[in-house]
């Protein structure tokens, strides 16, 4: 059987890699998308998936010059008006607010399922973009005359660039023979949908408790929230294991009652943390984007952002190759895209990990600095929406697709007349 050529094969149809095959889809690209599972997601019917994003306002421009964040707000996602972070060891908070920056919101919690169905939906309109699933990804070759060979567990497929978009433990990055520079966290993330006594307002938050930070984050639901608990990793196995009555008891303590007392909880379950990033993004007609270039602790939300961003500059780099005729595949497109992303997502990570820290200390000098550093960043507005802003996407080198001022008819921004 012989193989099907294309310009990009994207491994990997998650919320990066669907993203990236549309978006390359829409700017005339011959794309094919290989995805081990069978796929068919179906948006929001049922419980709320425990399973689900903090989704940033360049993710959200990005959706929309994709064509998908009707479907997405017509499915169900909630948007946060703010958000509070408490230091629960020195009584310190602060408080983020969408008033203040002249914006609607903060950003939209959405289940990653109705991300992933809303793309699919809009993927299958395009002739250009086509299915391999479910398959598997077995063996790269190297690549030959600007063409490498993906072999599958059915049949092969020919591209010019291979982009891995196949998540933390990527097969791509890992038969190209790149390193992940993995570092355990030393935290455990369970996750669960929680019911409480008193609405959740609209308010994202967060507690820094001495093991790690806890956030119940609003979903459509008026008294639900989605819950993040990160913590040492046999807390979190404890947690997983404890009759329901006790854990939503831990959890009224650990949330300081915010919201009244915890009712109940559903779809419990636990996920390691693990920080990695790829020593290159970039090889010989290959790239890596999203969980497969970097995984980043959950505290603020921003790992499937800063992987959305890595699609919009991707897409970007490949058509201003494409335009001056430049291979695909070749160093110095990809090295443009390596360049671009890079710097930001380690500076991220960075971050993270200065967080993580700092919350971690639990001797009363760092509880103090902590307490001060609060207080004096809640009064100092400037700092305090320089943050935000960089949080929600609104600033710094972003590719055209995540911004505002890129002309879109297709993009009406609704919430924000
Ligand atoms: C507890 C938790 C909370 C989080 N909260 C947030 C948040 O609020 N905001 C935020 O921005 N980020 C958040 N994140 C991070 C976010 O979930 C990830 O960054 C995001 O899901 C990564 O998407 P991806 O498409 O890169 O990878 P994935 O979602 O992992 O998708 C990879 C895809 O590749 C496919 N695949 C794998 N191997 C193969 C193969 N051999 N062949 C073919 N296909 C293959 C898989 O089936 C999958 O569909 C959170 C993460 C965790 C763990």
């Amino acid at each position: 059987m012989t193989a099907s050529r294309h310009e990009v094969a994207v491994v990997g149809g998650g919320m990066v890699g669907a993203s990236l095959g549309l978006a390359l889809g829409q700017a005339g690209f011959d794309v094919v998308m290989v995805e081990a599972s069978a796929g068919g997601a179906t948006a929001a019917e049922g419980p709320f998936d425990n399973r689900v994003s903090a989704i940033s306002r360049s993710s959200e421009r990005l959706f929309r010059h994709l064509g998908t964040w009707q479907a997405m707000e017509g499915a169900r996602l909630a948007p946060y008006q703010a958000m509070e972070v408490r230091d629960v060891a020195s009584g310190a908070s602060i408080r983020f607010d969408s008033a203040d920056l002249g914006e609607p919101d903060l950003g939209c919690i959405i289940e990653n399922r109705v991300v992933v169905a809303a793309l699919e939906a809009r993927i299958r309109e395009l002739d250009n973009v086509t299915w391999r699933r479910p398959r598997q990804l077995r063996r790269l070759a190297d690549c030959r005359d600007g063409v490498r060979t993906l072999t599958l567990d059915q049949g092969e497929v020919e591209a010019a660039l291979v982009v891995g978009a196949d998540g933390a433990h990527s097969p791509v990055r890992r038969l190209a023979g790149i390193a992940d520079g993995a570092s355990d966290y030393g935290h455990h993330a369970l996750v669960a949908t929680v019911r409480l006594e008193e609405p959740h307002g609209q308010v994202a938050r967060q507690w820094f408790l001495k093991d790690g930070p806890v956030a119940l984050l609003p979903l459509p639901e008026a008294h639900t929230c989605s819950l993040v608990w990160s913590t040492a990793p046999e807390v979190a196995a404890e947690l997983a294991s404890l009759e329901e009555g006790d854990f939503l008891e831990r959890l009224g303590e650990a949330t300081q009652q915010a919201l009244g007392r915890p009712l109940t909880v559903t779809g419990r379950a636990v996920f390691p943390l693990v920080r990695r990033h790829a020593e290159r993004y970039v090889g010989p007609c290959l790239a890596l984007v999203g969980d497969a270039a970097h995984t980043i602790h959950p505290l603020a939300g921003q790992g499937v952002n800063l992987g959305l961003l890595d699609a919009a500059a991707l897409t970007e780099v490949l058509a201003a190759a494409r335009d001056a005729g430049r291979l695909l595949g070749g160093e110095a497109t990809l090295r443009r895209y390596e360049r671009w992303r890079r710097g930001h997502n380690l500076l991220m990570q960075g971050a993270m990990m200065g967080f993580k820290e700092l919350f971690g200390l639990s001797f009363a000098p760092a509880r103090v600095v902590r307490g001060l550093g609060m207080g004096l960043l809640h009064r100092a507005s400037p700092a305090k929406n320089a943050i935000i802003r960089q949080a929600m996407g609104l600033s710094g080198d972003l590719p055209a697709l995540c911004r505002a001022d890129t002309a879109d008819p297709a993009a009406p921004l609704d919430r924000e007349s």
